[in-house]
């Protein structure tokens, strides 16, 4: 097993804005960067459409374009781009870590950037699928410009369901907020601020039975749990906010993190726990989840990996 054991310098696992960020200035940095997509190359916004928000496209870009940009600006300054899965890290003798791909590669890196994301979570119907980019959304603030002046509606009853409801308020006409009890979870400021709105409707016990249309939507069928009355109410938007997965279980007992499974970094860095492990990205933020700024930590977690790697006289 050992003579297959390839060794590299940085380890880059995941390839949405973050690893691709980490990527540019790690292979700027001479640090040889390897970086592995992953399940979904290019992350979330391969599942998006237009994005309006990130700087520097005053005219937007379409999220899989985007990322495509990512990657060719990764490769062309030096990254090794490579399609696979990390299923297995053994981080317990410091560095080089071990890290298997897809089960059979053994990989040792001297570093190693954490950039696997998080999953938005979907009710699992099927019309949610179909219509997925086609008017169902898991991010307000990447899609609710795009129901300016229009009914929509929104899933989920916490801190994330509360503030996007309010987000849309001040874009949309009317907001349902969709919610499966009779109270929502968000904290007290987030349900004053909702019932204070007054374009947002709050639909308790409401559970979603169907999101209507064929190419877009055009509304949804729900019912209610107690009464089981069943109504229509035809929108153009339905978000999604019953939260997000941090993609990190093969790291659970390695590596600091939160009860959610978000990874601890120390602050106003990207270390982690582990020494030269660094984590960036929705991996480590539970709160903005923005191309942005995962771009931004992405960025953070190349330049503590290259302090990291000189100080141990390797770049
Ligand atoms: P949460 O896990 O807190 O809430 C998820 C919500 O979705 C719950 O209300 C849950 O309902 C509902 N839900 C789950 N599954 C379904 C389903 N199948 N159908 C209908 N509803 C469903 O996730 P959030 O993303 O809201 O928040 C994650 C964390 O981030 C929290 O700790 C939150 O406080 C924090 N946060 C903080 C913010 C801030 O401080 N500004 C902003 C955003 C998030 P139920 O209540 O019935 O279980």
């Amino acid at each position: 097993m050992s003579e297959n054991v390839e060794k590299i310098e940085c380890l880059i696992i995941g390839s949405g804005p973050a690893g691709y960020t980490a990527a540019i200035y790690a292979a700027r940095a001479d640090m040889k960067p390897v970086l592995y997509e992953g399940m979904q190359p290019g992350g979330q916004l391969t599942i998006t459409t237009d994005v309006e928000n990130y700087p520097g496209y005053p005219d937007g870009i379409m999220g899989p374009e985007m990322m495509d940009n990512f990657k060719k600006q990764a490769v062309r300054l030096g990254t090794d781009v490579r399609f696979g899965m990390i299923t297995k890290v053994d981080f317990s003798k410091g560095a080089p870590h071990k890290v298997w791909v897809d089960d059979k590669h053994e990989i040792e890196a001297e570093s190693v950037i954490i950039s696997t994301g998080a999953s938005a979570k979907w009710l699992g119907i099927e019309s949610e699928t179909r219509l997925n980019g086609s008017g169902v959304s898991a991010c307000a603030v990447c899609d609710g410009f795009f129901y300016r002046g229009l009914d929509v509606a929104i899933v989920g009853a916490g801190d994330t369901a509360a503030e996007e409801a309010t987000y849309l308020s001040k874009i949309c006409n009317k907001v349902y907020m969709l919610i499966r009890r009779d109270e929502m979870r968000a904290s007290k400021a987030m349900q004053h601020r909702v019932e204070n709105t007054a374009n947002i409707e709050v639909l308790f016990n409401t559970e979603t039975d169907e999101i209507l249309g064929d190419m877009e939507v055009e509304g949804v069928r729900v019912h209610n749990n107690i009464t089981n009355e069943k109504k229509e109410i035809p929108l153009k938007g339905f978000f999604v906010a019953i939260g997000h997965t941090p993609n990190t279980a093969i790291f659970k007992d390695i590596i600091d993190m939160d009860d959610q499974g978000y990874i601890i970094t120390k602050p106003d860095t990207a270390k982690t726990n582990v020494e030269g492990v660094f984590a960036c990205g929705d991996a480590q933020d539970r709160i903005y989840r923005q191309a942005v700024t995962a771009a931004g930590t992405g960025c953070m977690a190349a330049l503590d990996a290259e302090r990291y790697l000189s100080a141990k006289g390797h770049a």
